[in-house]
C-alpha cells in the first residue's frame, strides 16, 4: 500500500479511490493548459514508442507451468475502502474495472498464490485500535476464502501452498502492512499469525519507537530493544519478516539479526529510481547472504528511472522499466533473492503494458526475449519465495526444538 506523501495528515492521507477516478472537470482550467508544458515531447515519445509486449506460446508455456507468487496486493483494502467491506457490492466474480484485480484477471495472469495485504492506516497507532481494524481485514480475506471456494484457499504452510496450487485453486497467505499493528505486544504478533498472517511489514510510512520508516524520521536509530525482541519472535513463529518500507538502517540491523531469510514484499531497486522506498544495492546484496528475495513492486513512482521523473514527474513508465528493476537485482543480488510483488490495488499509477493482474505472462515474455530460461523465470515467478517461506518455518522447529532442550 502505497500513501501519498506530502500531504498533511489531517487531510486524507492515502490516496483513495475518489482521486484515482477524478475526473477532468476538477482540473482548473490553468492546469489544463499547463498539461502540455508538464509532458515534454520526448518524454511522451518514451512511452508512446515503447515495444509492445507480445506472450508467445512458449512464454505462456513457461508462465503457466511455473508458479506465479506475488508478495502484494491491496485487494482488501479496496474491498474494505470502495465496496464497504462486502463482497456483495464488489463481487470479484464480476468484472470490476475500478479494480486492479479480479477472478478472471487473476487466472488470465497466472496467479498460483498470492500474499493479500490486510493493511490499515499508520494512523491507527495513534487512535489505538491498529489491531482490531486489521482483524476486520483479516475477516474480509476470509470472506474471500468462503465466497469463492472454487478459487481461493487459505494457506497456512508452504506444504499448503503447494497442495492448493496442485488442486488447481490461488493459494492465498496474508501479510500485516506495519508493525504499528501490534501496537507494542509480541503476544498480538502471535495473535496475528494464530489468524493466519505469515508476514509482518515492521513499519509502513511512519517510523515507529521501535522501527524506522524510510518516509520518516528515525525514532529507533534502526531497531529498538523491543525492535529486536520481534526479529526475534517472528524467527520463532516461521513468521517472515519483510522489510518493504523501513529505512536502510532497519534494514541492515534486521537482516544481521534475523536468523531466518527475509523478505521485501513490494520494493523496487533505488539505483534505478533514487526513491527512499528502493533498495540500495548494498542492500540487495545482503538479501543475498541472508538467503532472502526482494520482491519487485510495479509502482510508477518507484520504477520510472530518476532521470526520466526529472523531464516528466508523472510518468507512468513501461513494462520495460520493470524489467530493468529486475534485472539489476538480479545482477547484484543474484537470480535465486528476486520475485515479484506488484502492490496491484494499493497503487494510483502503473506502468503502461502492466496495468492489472491479467498483465503478469508479459514479463515472463520480456524475460525471455531479454535471455532469461524457463528456470530462472521460475525462480523469480514463485521459485524464490517458496524457498524462503520453507527455510523459514524450518528456523521455527529448530528454534522450538532449541527451547524444549534449554
Ligand atoms: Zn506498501
Amino acid at each position: 500500500m502505497f500513501v501519498r506523501p506530502l500531504i498533511s495528515s489531517s487531510f486524507a492521507c492515502r490516496w483513495t479511490s475518489h482521486m484515482r477516478f477524478m475526473s477532468l472537470g476538477t482540473l482548473s482550467l490553468g492546469a489544463l493548459l499547463l498539461l502540455p508544458l508538464c509532458c515534454p515531447a520526448d518524454v511522451q515519445a518514451d512511452e508512446s514508442s515503447e515495444r509492445v509486449v507480445t506472450v508467445s506460446p512458449e512464454a505462456s508455456d513457461v508462465h503457466f507451468s511455473g508458479m506465479l507468487f506475488d508478495g502484494h496486493n491491496d485487494l482488501p483494502w479496496m474491498i474494505r475502502d470502495i465496496g464497504n467491506s462486502s463482497l456483495d457490492v464488489l463481487d470479484i466474480s464480476r468484472s470490476q474495472p475500478k479494480l486492479h484485480t479480479d477472478i478472471e484477471r487473476l487466472r488470465k495472469g497466472g496467479v498460483k498464490a498470492q500474499f493479500w495485504s490486510v493493511y490499515v492506516p499508520a494512523e491507527t497507532d495513534a487512535t489505538g485500535d491498529a489491531l482490531l481494524q486489521t482483524l476486520s481485514q483479516i475477516s474480509i480475506v476470509r470472506q474471500m476464502m468462503t465466497r469463492y471456494p472454487e478459487t481461493f484457499e487459505l494457506a497456512a504452510t508452504s506444504r499448503d501452498i503447494e497442495r492448493i496450487v496442485a488442486s488447481g485453486k490461488i493459494a492465498s497467505m496474508m501479510g500485516v502492512e506495519g508493525g504499528h499493528c501490534i501496537q507494542g505486544e509480541l503476544r498480538n504478533l502471535s495473535r496475528l499469525y494464530d489468524e493466519g498472517c505469515r508476514y509482518m511489514t515492521l513499519t509502513h510510512s511512519k517510523s515507529l519507537d521501535w522501527a524506522d520508516a524510510a518516509t520518516d524520521q528515525a525514532r529507533a536509530s534502526g531497531l529498538s530493544e523491543f525492535g529486536r525482541a520481534v526479529i526475534l519472535e517472528m524467527n520463532r513463529l516461521g513468521m517472515l519478516i519483510d522489510l518493504s518500507h523501513v529505512s536502510p538502517e532497519t534494514m541492515r540491523q534486521a537482516l544481521a539479526l534475523s536468523r531466518a531469510p527475509i523478505i521485501f514484499s513490494h520494493s523496487s531497486a533505488l539505483a534505478i529510481n533514487n526513491h527512499p522506498r528502493n533498495v540500495p544495492d548494498e542492500i540487495l546484496a545482503q538479501t543475498a547472504k541472508n538467503g532472502g528475495v526482494v520482491m519487485v513492486n510495479f509502482f510508477s513512482s518507484f520504477v520510472v528511472p530518476t532521470e526520466q521523473l526529472r523531464k516528466n514527474a508523472k510518468a507512468t513508465g513501461t513494462i520495460h522499466d520493470v524489467v530493468d528493476h529486475i534485472e539489476h537485482m538480479m545482477r547484484i543480488a543474484g537470480e535465486d533473492h528476486v520475485g515479484i510483488g506488484s502492490d496491484f490495488d494499493g497503487v494510483p499509477r502503473l506502468p503502461s503494458q502492466l496495468e492489472d493482474v491479467s498483465t503478469y505472462p508479459r514479463i515472463t515474455q520480456e524475460l525471455m526475449t531479454r535471455g532469461y530460461n524457463r528456470s530462472q523465470i521460475h525462480k523469480l515467478l514463485g521459485g524464490n519465495i517458496m524457498r524462503v517461506l520453507k527455510k523459514a518455518e524450518e528456523v521455527a522447529v529448530m528454534m522450538g526444538e532449541e527451547e524444549k532442550r534449554r
